[in-house]
């Protein structure tokens, strides 16, 4: 008997992992190697970052997610070239023969070349970052507690966010709770609600992304969490004690210990190696640009998906950075590599919008469902329903509702633990 057709998927994210899932029961051999053993659920992911939900609560192992998959091999490592030419995945410790290459890396934040902010001011991608991101907030508070100088008290208790997109407002958001309700009782010397949070955007306004109507409707729930919405405000410069930013043509220094980021879109540089070996055309962002059915011009045997790529044949444009186009790729590609099995075609991919969601807080929210935009209450149900329904594969979403159950009704977050000392900025 033949070998079976080795299909190899590259990141277990929201695009590989659906991939593997809709290749299910199929007569091929699936490896998906991931360096991470967690699939993540990052739309949570500022919640473990400000305290409301554990790192437990947003991911669920690989290895179980996919146990009942019999022919899927799930491998813990590190991608770091692809051999095309004799279709081989090399990883940091071995290599990975495959007739059929899924690649799904994913993207982050980034710097705009100036990478040695990142120390000043950690963004959010896995839960490393959440709970580091989780310890200098919280560090931040402890430090204000203790400091006599005013000056220095004022910098400790200034939170600046950059970027309002999504994330950012999230961020700002979660952040004006703790602030307002949370942290009300706990401290002595400090009342944590004199917080200034900054929440600092280049463009004209928040969730640029989203219908201006849905932006100022965001922008007036962030104002009433206690964010201050710095608008056409361009970060260019970071450091421990503070951020410059230019507004017009004058620079203001903000004093701040605390700078988080959220902003700029870097693709996974696996893009760079396939442009390199497989001759992929690159975006600006490094992101691969892909043919009509997900494949790289040139190599039909290699697909690439989700944030690292950039499809733009529907509408011309990108589709966003988002969950949606991710899982709808992932399934489009595993059901194209089963009918190329049965010597069949499909056609190209097409992207059903289903809309975008934000939340800005307790009972908050946007939703922008194409055919509706809502804020506040109403949209606030659909993110909660939404989320809890895509965090379906975990059974933690019984714990997820829970624990959100709590916090709306008390405002508590139990999960604000100092951990991992070791990488945060000051030595308590
Ligand atoms: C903080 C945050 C909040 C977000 N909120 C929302 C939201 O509310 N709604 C929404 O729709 N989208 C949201 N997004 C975007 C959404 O999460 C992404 O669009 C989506 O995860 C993209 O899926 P993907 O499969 O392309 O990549 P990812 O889900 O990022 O998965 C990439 C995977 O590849 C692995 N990997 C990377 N490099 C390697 C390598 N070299 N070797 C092995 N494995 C590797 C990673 O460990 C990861 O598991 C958010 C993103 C972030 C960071």
């Amino acid at each position: 008997m033949p070998d079976p057709h080795k299909v190899v998927i590259i990141g277990g994210g929201f695009g590989g992992l659906t991939a593997a899932q809709t290749l299910k029961n199929a007569p091929l051999q699936v490896t998906l190697v991931d360096r991470h053993n967690y699939h993540l659920f990052q739309p949570l992911l500022y919640q473990v970052a400000t305290g409301s939900l554990s790192p437990a609560n947003v991911a669920g192992p690989l290895r179980q997610v996919l146990r009942k998959q019999k022919n899927t091999q799930v491998l813990l490592g590190e991608a770091t070239h692809i051999d095309a030419a004799n279709r081989r995945v090399i990883l940091s410790d071995g290599a990975l023969d495959y007739d059929t290459l899924i690649v799904a890396t994913g993207a982050k934040h980034q710097y705009f070349g100036h990478d040695e902010w990142e120390q000043f001011a950690p963004g959010l991608k896995n839960l490393d970052d959440a709970t580091a991101m989780r310890g200098r907030i919280l560090l931040a508070f402890e430090a204000a507690e203790r400091e006599r100088d005013a000056k220095k008290l004022r910098a400790w208790m200034t939170f600046v966010i950059v970027g309002a997109g999504p994330t950012g407002a999230e961020l700002a958001g979660a952040l004006g709770e703790i602030a307002h309700d949370t942290l009300r009782h706990d401290f002595r010397a400090i009342d944590p609600s004199q917080t200034r949070i900054i929440l600092v955007e280049g463009t004209d306004r928040a969730l640029p992304s989203y219908p201006p109507v849905l932006s100022e409707a965001a922008r007036r729930m962030l104002v009433r969490l206690g964010v201050t919405v710095r608008t056409g405000a361009m970060v260019t410069d970071v450091r421990a004690d503070g951020v410059t930013i230019r507004v017009g043509d004058h620079d203001e220094i903000i004093p701040t210990r605390t700078v988080l980021w959220a902003a700029g879109v870097l693709a996974s540089p696996l893009g760079v190696i396939l442009s390199q070996e497989a001759g992929a055309k690159l975006d600006r962002a490094c992101r691969v640009i892909v043919e009509p059915d997900m494949s790289i011009a040139g190599h039909a045997e290699i697909f690439v998906i989700g944030d690292l790529s950039n499809f733009s044949h529907q509408t011309g444009q990108p589709l966003p950075g988002v969950a949606q186009p991710a899982i709808q790729q992932g399934h489009y590609v595993a059901k194209l590599v089963r009918a190329r099995l049965r010597g069949q075609k499909l056609p190209p991919f097409h992207y059903f919008d289903k809309g975008n969601l934000a939340t800005i807080g307790r009972g908050a929210a946007v939703a922008d469902l194409n055919w509706l935009r809502l804020s506040g209450w109403p949209a606030w149900l659909i993110w909660v329903f939404v989320h809890l329904l895509y965090i379906v594969q975990f059974q933690n979403r019984l714990l997820v509702m829970l624990q959100w159950g709590w916090l709306y009704l008390t405002f508590d977050r139990s999960a604000r633990l100092i951990t991992g000392k070791k990488h945060l900025p000051l030595d308590l």
